[in-house]
């Protein structure tokens, strides 16, 4: 029941309140879950725009609930960014993934995505070092994928630590290009391997002006620097068309393949056709 204060000034929303109680709920449940052996990786293919081939798989975490079925992480990333829970997760899903990978018979990258707190936390290289040591992949075969928000809060401290993680030897990309409040700027600060342009920009490509002209100065700007971009969200010829034409040489999105789970990729990592 809502305090008769809230109710005076009349701020009560029955759908809030609901909407509140399902993030707790979310956020209780889910140290159990990981437990359960509820959450699992999905696979999503990144492709060579002119070969065709593919490069790398990027790492997306997929929550199976045991009563809610199927949780984006749209929905409970945040959730576990705000609960502390995130860096136990986010260990979770690197010690997963490097196992896989390094099981692989192609040697193909892997990315994954790290959240905020994960690159606030002063042990993560170390502990980063510890996951590829236990699982044998080499380092230069992990991409660690970093939104600007993941280093806005202390840019001091996660400049160390990216630093540190390179001296590992493993690969960062910039992922969400474009979408934060000085992406620019950020990415001068920061020594990026690559750089993911945000699917908000490719989804508009050609037809929007602003889209297109945003794509073309970061292909420009990113060759200028010497590192390597990667679009996101690709979805139709139109949008590859374009990329090709204007150089952009890493591409991912649904024209090539949705996230999916490890069994689907058996094929490419394990074949024997070569790519
Ligand atoms: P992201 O890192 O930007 O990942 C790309 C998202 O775009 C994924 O959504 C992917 O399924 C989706 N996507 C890929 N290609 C296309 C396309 O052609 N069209 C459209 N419409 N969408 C496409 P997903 O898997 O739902 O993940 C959403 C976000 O959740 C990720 O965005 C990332 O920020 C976060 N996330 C997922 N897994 C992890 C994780 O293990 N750790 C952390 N910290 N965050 C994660
Ligand atoms: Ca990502
Ligand atoms: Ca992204
Ligand atoms: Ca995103």
């Amino acid at each position: 029941a809502k305090q008769s204060g809230e109710n005076a000034v009349c701020f009560y929303d029955p759908s809030m309140d609901q909407m509140a109680r399902e993030r707790n709920i979310l956020a209780m449940d889910m140290r159990a879950g990981l437990r359960r052996g509820e959450f699992e990786l999905y696979y999503q293919k990144q492709n060579d725009t002119l070969t065709g081939e593919v490069i790398a798989f990027e790492v997306l975490l997929r929550w199976r609930h045991q009563t809610r079925g199927m949780v984006s992480p749209v929905e409970f990333i945040p959730i576990a960014e705000r609960n502390g829970f995130i860096n136990e997760l986010g260990e979770w899903v690197l010690r997963q993934a490097c196992m896989e990978a390094a099981s692989w018979r192609n040697p193909l990258r892997i990315a994954v995505n790290v959240a905020a707190p994960q690159l606030a936390d002063m042990s993560f290289p170390a502990k980063v070092r510890d996951i590829l040591g236990a699982s044998g992949l080499p380092a230069e075969r992990l991409e660690l994928e970093i939104t600007e928000t993941g280093i806005v809060a202390d840019q001091q401290r996660a400049l160390v630590i990216i630093r540190q993680l390179k001296e590992i030897g493993v690969k960062i990309a910039m992922d969400d290009y474009g979408t934060g409040y000085s992406s620019l700027s950020t990415l001068l600060t920061f020594p990026f391997d690559k750089i993911k342009i945000d699917r908000a920009f490719v989804d508009g490509v050609p037809t929007s002006a602003q889209s297109a002209a945003i794509v073309r100065s970061t292909l420009i700007l990113a060759s200028s620097l010497n590192i390597p971009v990667l679009a996101e969200g690709v979805e139709t010829d139109e949008h590859i068309a374009f990329l090709r034409e204007e150089g952009c040489r890493q591409v991912q999105g649904y024209l090539f393949g949705k996230p999916g789970p490890r069994a689907g990729i058996e094929e490419i990592v394990n074949g024997l056709t070569e790519t």
